[in-house]
């Protein structure tokens, strides 16, 4: 019988991006002990995800940006580059289209190099990792650089049939509260990603979904960062959404996500990747813009809740979340229903 995994459409792994360039740097905004600071973001491009390279998640194209030949030295090279960028960020945040834990990704004395390059300019430093390669040592090497340390699990769920019949996560949430309770005993700060929406799932189940995960990890992690899913080149949520089997989530859900978990103890945010835009969380066009930029200052600590967000698409919204509870049915329903 065949298994998720045998539908996931094979990674051709690119080899646009040259070996010493990253794939994007930019300066944001977020929060840093109560206060709104810059963060500066790396987007290093690495030789790709393990897990990506093995099977990988129905949702990821990260693998889009990765190129094979990239040694460690190139990683250094790359990070050099993105330091000599204007200065004044407090919070430097290392992607890898990874994990920086992973030691064939990111071999260990390269971890430590670029710790080492930009512990002198930062307070906090923030990176993500698959929880398998969290551990008293590599732990121990980030925070021997930085007093603040904030680990990024993408747990996605904490329902173990979405990781593995929907996600092809690769991991379930058990081995994620071992490598969580790692990251707590190490005086590291935890956020976790949560996925708004993966494949095969109603609009109404993918926000019960998102807001029981929240509830379940509110003890453990510091923040929760729900990501809606956004659609990638080359991966099954792609092939589903060409087919109209998969619609991103409307900005309505992923605001409803985060109004019912904002009185949770973790810090809430939501950084739409793609908001508004046909392959992104989006409405009806016309109002993505209000929503992102509230959604923006909901993760910012600027506002509060939702209730003054209005657009006739709402109304829509509401029918999609009947329709597909009545059809049992996770089609995108406007495509078949116009
Ligand atoms: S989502 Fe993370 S773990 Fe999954 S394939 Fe992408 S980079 Fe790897
Ligand atoms: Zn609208």
């Amino acid at each position: 019988m065949k298994g998720l995994e045998d539908y996931i459409p094979k990674r051709k792994i690119s080899k646009r991006g040259g070996v010493s360039e990253y794939v994007s740097c930019w300066t944001e905004k977020d929060a840093l002990n109560g206060k709104v600071v810059d963060a500066l973001v790396v987007i290093l491009r690495t030789a790709g995800c393990s897990w990506a390279r093995e099977n990988g998640c129905t949702m990821c194209g990260y693998f889009n940006d990765c190129n094979p030949n990239v040694k460690g030295k190139d990683l250094v090279s790359q990070m050099k580059k993105a330091l000599e960028r204007p200065q004044g960020q407090k919070i430097l945040k290392i992607f890898t289209s990874g994990s920086f834990l992973d030691e064939i990704e990111v071999p260990a004395d390269v971890r430590r190099e670029i710790l080492s390059m930009a512990s002198e300019r930062f307070e906090q430093v923030v990176f993500e990792t698959r929880p398998e390669y969290v551990n008293d040592e590599t732990l121990g090497d980030c925070l021997s650089h930085f007093e603040k340390v904030q680990v990024a699990l993408g747990l996605e769920s904490t329902n173990n049939l979405l990781l593995t019949n929907s996600i092809n996560k690769g991991f379930l949430f058990e081995d994620y509260q071992k490598a969580a309770r790692t990251v707590k005993e190490s005086g590291a700060a935890l956020k976790t990603y949560l996925l708004i929406k993966p494949p095969f799932l109603t609009e109404n189940e993918a926000i019960a979904d998102s807001v029981n995960s929240a509830k379940r990890i509110q003890k453990i992690t510091d923040v929760v960062s729900f990501n809606p899913v956004n659609v990638q080149k080359g991966t099954l949520v792609e092939r589903l959404w060409r087919r109209g089997e998969y619609r991103p989530p409307w900005l309505w859900s992923v605001v409803k996500v985060l109004d019912d978990c904002k009185n949770l103890s973790p810090r809430i945010v939501s950084f739409p990747s793609g908001g508004g835009k046909k392959r992104g969380a989006h409405n009806c066009f016309q109002c993505g813009g209000e929503f992102l930029k509230a959604i923006e200052d909901f993760s910012l600590g600027l506002r509060e809740d939702f209730d003054d967000l209005r657009c006739d698409c709402r109304e829509r919204w509401l029918d999609v979340l009947d329709l597909q509870g009545f059809t049992q049915s996770s089609i995108d329903m406007e495509r078949y229903y116009k």
